[in-house]
């Protein structure tokens, strides 16, 4: 296979230097090249790229995984640097949308690379055969459309948009390397106006701002409904267009409008939308679009929403739908679905909101095939991994039910499209099936052969939940699972709400890692779950209420148990492989810090953040952190006293990443904090995480795994640390960057992470850590501050400065 080692990236606007960060963050060099402003001489000649650049170091949210990654991406220009190409083995272009710019550009293109050159186009949604019609045939075979999504390190889905034309192994070739190594879900497109995601998303736009204006909805009301009612962003609708650029939907409406002559061609953009755009009311990129923020203005009337009859902004008010409210407390999002369907149309707005919108989606979504995808499969994967939602339009009607549905729209006069009679017509009642020997768990109705096929994707891409169905769960309580991954390898799996841990998923750990418990079967485990986050970290519901009713011998236990379960996972004689993602906070950072080794998603928001909560690291995350620091230090100078230099700053930097409750933006951060090892392989790939955790596992095996002996001999911080990090806190103070009651937290966090008012050097235990840092949280939660803060944090979310 064809091998991507030097990628050009031409144009670094808004995608192409995004682009070639996340290349970056893959470790994979670019030349990032754009035009010459006029008459510019010297360095100025890069100034556009070097623009671009600068944009992508300062987006936010971050386009680097890390600041200093910039260094992998090499600024050039068109005129001076077309030579560079020669060296690179994919040239990805994302200059403006407009077809002659591109043909211009790409003629120049095929003159300078290398015979044989990977040449894509990231174009939202000009034909791509058309770009490259009539250029040379060696550049034809190495061209296709890769179609990604903005901001493209964080959208997972990639278009590949083939020409018929186009080498089927220099696509697998992107496909693998997009796959693995920029952690992308591939989706099959074809070359028809707007591709997948966009064609049905642009549908469901203005189908929506259609139904908004007959039902005489606001912005707010159609952003309650469209948000994670049924599992799509929170942002909902209109928010998220702001995010997105008015102008970039505009954009993309109009190619659609202008190309696409389908049965929906009635929708058009609303006339509020195209005075919005004239009034340059374009998102949050020009300071408003259907929401503004006014800053300085007194709390309510901070944030402005659009009335969109007379484009005036007024307070955003609160969507009330009592129907919508009762159906968020249904966990089971299909029978949400239903329920909210199920409303009386003539009374309930938000029922026939959602009646009218999804009907028209499912039948739209359906007619496309096979115009614009093969299969259903395509299409709920492009919506899932391009607009960040739960569920595709044909999941969605699996869940809302099929016959039920088609019977009420032929009752109702609506059309019926015949992709979905042939599929009723063939005995079917949903689009896809459970399958557990597939494997992806699931087979689906295959509209071009009129049979049931497997879901397929690349080997690697798994899940707990396609694991569960082949094998089954071995042992389970209401937070935590035992799952079977096959091959002697077993997942410890978190499914409680936000993944907090509480009795339940400490015992169920305890008991696996126990000789005689349900663990004996297998030789390694992997803790992982297919969650958004890993885990926020300790239930701390629970503890408020004990430390309310005094309870304090539940308390100690509850802490002297989770010590105990980290303690277990370290001194397991069968490897424990963590591989978080998304957040790992608190608790949730401690068991990996615990594990033989962690294997970590790219997206990976960690820290020990218990200060936040007036806490401190009480499951053995002070001692871990200690641990880490008196071994750097060590293995600089093997022989330094109880406080040399090595030691003091490692202790600083410890001491600053716990008392500041430091989270990391990346996995490549957490392990500048501390919190993963060189040894740790980054994962980036959200869906290959479990296979490759499993691997590593099974490695571990194999290679004869022996887990750490209790340590007895760590060289205490110590005295004179200790008052160095106190003399920091004083200062802290004294500046007003802490509060006094932060004094008092940072004191209880330096003692324990130095070992106590010790002599430096004095040989202490991991168990006297352990005990240090329990006896550090019981009496911080007893302090009616802290529980403050806990309250706080539990109503809000956010944390408390007390
Ligand atoms: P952009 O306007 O931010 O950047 C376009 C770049 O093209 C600029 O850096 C500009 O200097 C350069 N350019 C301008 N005139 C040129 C010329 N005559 N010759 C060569 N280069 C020239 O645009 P963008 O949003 O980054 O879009 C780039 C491509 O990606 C387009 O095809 C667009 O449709 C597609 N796309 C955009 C998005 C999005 O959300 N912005 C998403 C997916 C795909």
């Amino acid at each position: 296979m064809k091998r991507i080692e030097k990628v050009a990236v031409l144009g670094a606007g808004t995608m192409g230097a995004r682009i070639a960060a996340h290349l970056a963050n893959a470790g994979v060099p670019s030349f990032l090249l754009d035009i010459v402003p006029a008459g510019a001489q010297g360095a100025a000649r890069n100034q556009i790229a070097a623009a671009g650049l600068e944009a992508a170091r300062k987006a936010k949210p971050a386009a680097f995984m890390e600041a200093s990654l910039a260094r992998l991406v090499t600024l050039g220009n068109f005129e001076d640097n077309l030579g560079w190409l020669q060296q690179c083995d994919w040239i990805v272009e994302a200059v403006v949308e407009d077809l002659g710019i591109k043909r211009d550009l790409l003629k120049k293109v095929d003159a300078a690379r290398r015979p044989g050159t990977i040449t894509t186009t990231n174009t939202s949604g000009l034909p791509v055969a058309k770009i490259a019609e009539g250029f040379s045939q060696d550049f034809r075979r190495c061209w296709f459309g890769t179609h990604f999504f903005n901001p493209p390190r964080y959208m997972r889905l990639l278009e590949l948009i083939p020409t018929p034309d186009s080498d089927r192994e220099s696509m697998a070739a992107i496909a693998h390397f997009c796959d693995l190594r920029l952690g992308k879900a591939i989706v099959h497109a074809k070359d028809t106006p707007n591709f997948i995601a966009n064609r049905i998303g642009t549908f469901s736009a203005l189908n929506t701002f259609r139904i908004m204006q007959e039902m005489d909805l606001s912005v707010e009301e159609v952003d309650a409904l469209t948000g994670s009612a049924l599992g799509a962003p929170k942002s909902g609708t209109f928010r998220t267009i702001d995010l997105v650029g008015l102008d970039v939907l505009g954009h993309v409406v109009r190619n659609g409008l202008e190309n696409i002559h389908d049965e929906r061609s009635d929708l058009r953009l609303p006339d509020f939308f195209q005075k919005m755009l004239e009034r340059k009311l374009l998102g949050d990129k020009t300071g408003g679009g259907f929401y503004k923020r006014v800053k300085g203005a007194p709390e309510g009337q901070d944030r402005l929403a659009l009335d969109w009859k007379t484009l005036e902004y007024r307070p955003r008010q609160k969507a009330k739908f009592p129907s919508l409210e009762m159906a968020k407390n249904i966990e089971d999002p299909a029978e949400r679905l239903r329920t909210l369907l199920a409303g009386d149309p003539r009374k309930d707005k938000a029922a026939a909101f959602y009646w009218s919108s999804l009907s028209e989606l499912w039948s739209y979504a359906a007619n496309r095939i096979p115009e614009i995808a093969d299969t259903v499969v395509e299409i709920d994967r492009a919506m899932k991994t391009g607009f960040n939602q739960e569920f595709g339009p044909f999941e969605l009607w699996d869940m809302a039910g099929v016959p039920a549905t088609v019977e009420r729209m032929k009752k109702e006069g609506r059309p019926v499209g015949a992709n979905v009679e042939k599929l009723l017509a063939d005995g079917r009642t949903s689009w896809y099936a459970d399958a557990p020997d597939a494997a992806c768990g699931r087979i689906f109705f295959d509209l071009a052969s009129q049979r049931s096929r497997p879901v397929e994707a690349p080997a690697g891409i798994w899940s707990v939940e396609i694991a569960k169905k082949a094998k089954g769960v071995v042992r389970k309580n209401p937070g935590c699972s035992l799952v079977d991954l096959g091959e002697g390898v077993a997942c410890l799996e978190f499914h409680s709400k936000m993944n907090a841990l509480g009795g339940d998923i400490v015992q169920l750990v305890m008991q696996t890692l126990k000789p005689g418990g349900p663990g004996d079967h297998f030789d390694a485990f992997v803790i992982t779950n297919d969650a958004p986050n890993f885990s926020v970290g300790a239930n701390i519901m629970m503890l408020l209420m004990a430390v309310q009713e005094g309870e304090w011998d539940d308390v100690d236990f509850a802490i002297r148990a989770f010590q105990g379960m980290t303690q277990a996972i370290k001194f397991s004689p069968k490897p424990v492989v963590a591989a978080p993602f998304g957040m790992s906070l608190g608790g949730g950072c401690e068991i990996p810090l615990h594990s033989a080794v962690r294997m970590p998603h790219a997206e990976l928001y960690m820290g020990l953040v218990e200060v936040g909560v007036g806490l401190l690291p009480g499951g053995g995350g002070c001692k871990e952190m200690t641990l880490r620091a008196v071994d750097s230090a060590a293995s600089i100078r093997p022989d330094g006293r109880g406080e040399s230099v090595e030691m003091m700053e490692a202790m600083k930097r410890t001491f600053e990443t716990v008392a500041t409750a430091k989270v990391s933006t990346s996995a490549f951060e957490a392990r500048g904090l501390g919190f993963l090892s060189e040894g740790d392989t980054i994962v980036m790939n959200r869906e290959r995480l479990l296979t490759d955790a499993k691997e590593r596992a099974m490695e571990m095996v194999r290679a004869g795994y022996r887990p750490p002996v209790m340590r007895t001999d760590i060289p205490a911080p110590g005295e004179n640390i200790l008052a160095t990090l106190k003399l920091g806190i004083h200062l802290m103070r004294q500046a007003e960057f802490i509060t006094e009651y932060e004094v008092k937290i940072g004191h209880k966090v330096a003692e324990v992470l130095c070992g106590g008012a010790v002599s430096p050097g004095t040989p202490v235990s991991e168990q006297y850590l352990l005990d240090l840092e329990r006896e550090g949280f019981k009496s911080l939660a007893g302090e009616k501050k802290t529980q403050e803060r806990i309250q706080y944090t539990l109503k809000t979310g956010k944390p408390l400065r007390n």
